[in-house]
């Protein structure tokens, strides 16, 4: 028979990171010993404190049945009280507070929750994909937000015309950013805040960084603005900031009719986080790991400014970042995101990831991620060095 799939799949961009993946993989079939600086996951391990507390909760028989989609009520209260100590503002755990199976898993499903076919989603662009693919797999129409150099990375809301803001259903942002670095204070979340109340747009923040910041820099969330909760929810990641990308758990805060809007989502296509995991992220909500965070954002920064220290010499321009563990460099003339990103690992077997695969706003730049050692990623810039771009 013929198979004909789904034609939403169809409205996907081509996958720019396949033909890098059959690339790398030619490269190294040559022998050569291939450094990657295109993955965000970071190499240092979740804390030990939170490994013993998942093998302690993995004995328990009674984690081993169907968690409630929603979250043990526990992991609720250690979320809303970590969002309390962090941020100052608190939630009720019982109807403001979902978890996730790792908050990408909640960004694609809340499109889900809140985008009719027709609806307008704004879109950052540069971006983390899944904001794109959650508005077309609905029947939304994308409008890139472009991120621009001169304006710090940030989307200028007055540039937005009357009429996109007008049919607009959501409005997506991520600060600190992935892929720019990009960080903002609390007065763009106010500028945000009141853009959307005023056109009637939910606000969605992705906050997966905020805690993975350095120079003293401490990353607002946008419910610290008065009328947030009106309009808004925040994606919270256990990921980056306790290292632990694989065990996929996150939160989501806000407004309580999103919040629910997305549980019933949720009910229909997952049944929840396993329980052992929430009670370990309970365990790293709770702290009391001896400053782990702190700990490893000194490694990260100590990266960053090897990185962007010697990468000043070879024609990538670019700023230390003040959030994330990524550096976004501009290519050196001549090039464009894939040109450079084939050459240096075809010549140096080194992998970035090409600024164009987050988005036609990126476009002349590559990201590279400071997750591997300092030892590798001093080989990493002398090969690139070695070209001579
Ligand atoms: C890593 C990342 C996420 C989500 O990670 P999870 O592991 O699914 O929690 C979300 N947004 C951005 C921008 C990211 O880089």
């Amino acid at each position: 028979m013929q198979i004909k799939t789904a034609s939403r799949l169809g409205l996907l961009p081509p996958y720019l990171f396949a033909e890098l993946d059959r690339l790398k993989k030619e490269v190294q079939q040559k022998g050569v010993d291939v450094i990657s600086l295109g993955i965000g996951d970071p190499d240092l391990p979740t804390p030990k404190h939170i490994v013993e507390s998942l093998k302690r909760a993995a004995d328990d028989p009674t984690n081993h049945r169907y968690p409630d989609y929603e979250g043990l009520e526990a992991y609720r209260k250690a979320a809303a009280d970590w969002f309390e100590r962090r941020f100052g503002v608190r939630f009720d755990s019982k109807t403001e507070v979902c978890a996730l199976i790792g908050s990408k898993e909640g960004i694609a499903n809340f499109s889900t929750a809140v985008v009719d076919p027709g609806d307008i989603v704004v879109i950052p662009d540069p971006g983390y994909p899944v904001y794109f693919s959650g508005c077309v797999f609905n029947g939304g129409e994308p409008y890139s937000m472009t991120l621009k150099q001169e304006n710090g990375f940030r989307p200028d809301f007055a540039a937005i015309p009357a009429e996109v803001a007008r049919r607009a259903k959501l409005l997506w942002l991520n600060y600190p950013n992935n892929p720019t670095g990009a960080t903002v204070d609390r007065a763009f979340f106010e500028q945000a805040v009141k853009f959307c109340l005023v056109n009637n747009i939910i606000l969605a923040h992705d906050s997966a960084y905020s805690e993975i910041a350095y120079d003293g820099y401490r990353a607002p969330s946008v419910f610290e603005v008065a009328g947030a909760r009106e309009c808004a929810v925040e994606f919270q990641s256990l990921s980056k900031t306790f290292s632990m990308t694989g065990w996929r758990c996150g939160f989501v805060v806000g407004n309580a009719e999103l919040i629910a809007a997305l549980g019933k989502v949720k009910t229909n296509v997952d049944s929840g986080v396993f329980q052992a995991v929430q009670e370990a992220a309970i365990t790293a909500l709770e702290g009391g790991d001896g400053d782990k965070l702190a700990e490893y954002c000194a490694i990260y920064r100590e990266r960053r400014d090897e990185v962007v220290a010697a990468l000043k010499g070879l024609g990538l321009e670019c700023e230390p970042p003040r959030a994330t563990f990524y550096i976004w460099a501009r290519v050196p003339r001549g090039y464009t995101s894939k040109s450079l990103t084939e050459l240096v690992l075809k010549e140096a077997g080194v992998v970035l990831t090409p600024g164009s695969g987050f988005g036609r706003g990126g476009e002349g730049y590559v990201r590279l991620s400071l997750t591997v050692s300092s030892d590798r990623l001093k080989e990493a810039v002398d090969r690139i060095k070695a070209l001579r771009l």
